[in-house]
């Protein structure tokens, strides 16, 4: 593989019209990914898709902005044993648009448990509140609990990442990686983040159809643009693209058992 999407939704919607030329051109340009799941629908989606595409990936998971809109049920587990889900999730806790934090605690944890049961990575999505690292904090105090009696079998992703330095640090010590968007395309604000993380910790993801990277701002995102990702990351490590590619690439197989 040349580049791995770590977390885009090719199932969603916003590609009705030209899904299949995007995964054509994905495959031409030998761009993998993975395709995230944020309900029972959409988890259902990104494993046909899985299941149809060598070089797609899917994960069965409740998103937390989700968790009031129906019960994570054994039909998630069933799914989710399925030999082309590489991770729960999306799970996790937003603070950022949601309030109830005790039921999106629950569904995050029952999310924790199948991965640990199932021997699977975690694909985690956590927002905090305006201001504050609220929901990073939650996550490294649940992780943490979970760590001490299931260490290995405890694993995964923290997509999306806008933590600190200290937030990435402590995810990493719970063998957590982080993703970044093509958000470190067009802000400076995760330079330092970027630049101060660990090479073999680190994975690139285009979260598509949101947050197009530079230059294709304001315009629906696709995995194809996952290329601009790694190639700013590459310019913050100062290091050469294909160095950084292979990085990358073996980062995601790894911590996602591809
Ligand atoms: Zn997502």
């Amino acid at each position: 593989m040349k580049y791995i999407d770590a977390h885009c939704h090719l199932q969603f919607d916003a590609y009705e019209t030209d899904r299949d030329q995007i995964i054509e051109q994905m495959k031409y340009e030998d761009i993998h990914g993975i395709v995230v799941g944020v309900d029972l629908e959409s988890s259902k989606k990104a494993i046909e898709l899985a299941k149809k595409h060598e070089h797609l990936y899917a994960t069965v998971g409740m998103h937390p902005c989700y968790v009031d809109e129906g019960e994570f049920t054994d039909e998630y587990k069933t799914l989710a044993e399925d030999e082309n889900v590489v991770a729960i999730g999306e799970c996790g806790l937003d603070f950022f648009r949601q309030e109830d934090s005790k039921l999106q605690r629950e569904v995050f944890i029952q999310q924790v448990e199948l991965a640990i049961e199932l021997d699977k990575a975690l694909m985690i999505h956590s927002r905090p509140s305006k201001g504050t690292q609220d929901a990073y904090h939650e996550v490294i105090d649940i992780l943490t609990e979970y760590k001490k009696e299931h260490r290995d079998k405890l694993r995964g992703n923290i997509h999306f990442f806008v933590g600190g330095d200290k937030e990435r640090n402590a995810l990493n010590d719970l063998g957590f990686t982080v993703s970044v968007t093509g958000v470190i395309t067009f802000t400076d604000d995760y330079n330092d983040m970027v630049t101060g993380a660990k090479h073999d910790m680190l994975l690139g993801e285009t979260d598509s159809p949101y947050v197009a990277p530079k230059p294709h701002r304001g315009e629906r995102n696709s995995a194809l643009n996952v290329v601009h990702v790694y190639k700013k990351i590459a310019d913050l490590w100062g290091i050469d693209e294909n160095e950084a590619r292979e990085t990358l690439n073996n980062n995601t197989k790894r911590i996602f058992g591809l």
